[in-house]
């Protein structure tokens, strides 16, 4: 199948695709990597009178370093910031992160913000960003909000964004030097999307114990203060913290996360 036909835009500013949008008033769709759109367009799920490229506004294209966070263009593709890492903690942890998503083509097309928006319940971003307690900047035509990650999906495939806003940035907390981070996912190999996956942050410092649990077919579950970050957390207390979530009726979804969560929890503590 094709797409139905459709009008294509490739503004240069950040003010003039808000006011397309705004315009197109829910018929316009923006587009960056197309990797999820594309195949969506083609079965005709989505059917815009117009498109948005919004690959060429610069404000959406740089990765910053501030003092106490690293800040990333929702534009920025995968591969990026895969390349980006310069050895420095909280960029090699987002450069891992980027290097689990699918192969190498994508990751060159695909952007973080065209992967948050999109809000796969499989996909790795919003997992990760909401346990690094990262913070999105949004912009549509009232002005600009800033919402944190952990609530920004709101379902499968659901996000909070109105039809004229689009991710500005990704504003992502530096890790302290003590800080416990780690990432896995279930999938039969690397690079594919989870069918588990689990993000654990523990950094004393700043007083965070967060696990989230993604590939759920909703929003991720944030569990704070429950888990046990010891070398290995015991099946009956990941159970424990599971128990407490939207997973707990069904024991096939609780024995893979219990997986993705220990093997985390592993991870981090190594
Ligand atoms: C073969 C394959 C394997 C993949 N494997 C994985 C995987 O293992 N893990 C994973 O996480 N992902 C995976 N992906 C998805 C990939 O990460 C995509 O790049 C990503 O989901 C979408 O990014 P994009 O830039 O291509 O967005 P697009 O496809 O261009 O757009 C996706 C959605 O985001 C919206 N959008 C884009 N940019 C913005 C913005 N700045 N503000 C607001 N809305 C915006 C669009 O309107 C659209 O609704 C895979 C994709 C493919 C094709």
């Amino acid at each position: 199948m094709k797409p139905v036909d459709f009008d294509y835009v490739k503004p240069t500013t950040l003010a003039a695709a808000v006011d397309l949008l705004a315009t197109g008033a829910g018929s316009a769709k923006a587009v960056a990597g197309a990797q999820s759109l594309g195949p969506m367009l083609n079965l005709r799920l989505v059917q815009p009178d117009l498109l948005v490229d919004v690959t060429d506004i610069p404000e959406l294209l740089e990765i910053r370093d501030e003092r106490d966070r690293i800040v990333i263009g929702a534009g920025v593709t995968h591969a990026r910031i895969e390349d980006a890492n310069g050895g420095e903690r909280t960029r090699a942890v987002l450069a891992e992160i980027a290097s689990g998503i699918a192969y190498r083509a994508v990751r060159n097309r695909g952007t973080i913000g065209g992967s948050l928006a999109h809000a796969d319940p499989a996909a790795d971003w919003f997992v990760c960003t909401a346990a690094l307690g990262a913070e999105f900047l949004l912009a549509g035509i009232v002005g600009r909000r800033t919402v944190p990650a952990d609530a920004f999906v709101v379902g499968g495939f659901e996000t909070m964004l109105a039809p004229d806003e689009l991710i500005v940035e990704i504003s992502v907390p530096r890790l302290s030097a003590r800080a416990r981070w780690a990432y896995y996912k279930v999938c039969r190999k690397k690079g594919e999307f989870a069918e588990a996956s689990a993000a654990v942050l523990m950094d004393e410092t700043r007083g965070v114990n967060r696990c989230v649990i993604g590939a759920t077919s909703g929003r991720p579950l944030v569990i704070e203060n429950r888990l046990p970050f010891s070398g290995s957390a015991s099946d009956a207390a990941v159970a424990d913290a599971l128990s407490s979530t939207a997973l707990a009726t069904d024991p096939v979804a609780i024995q893979m996360h219990s997986v993705a969560v220990r093997r985390a929890i592993a991870a981090a503590m190594a």
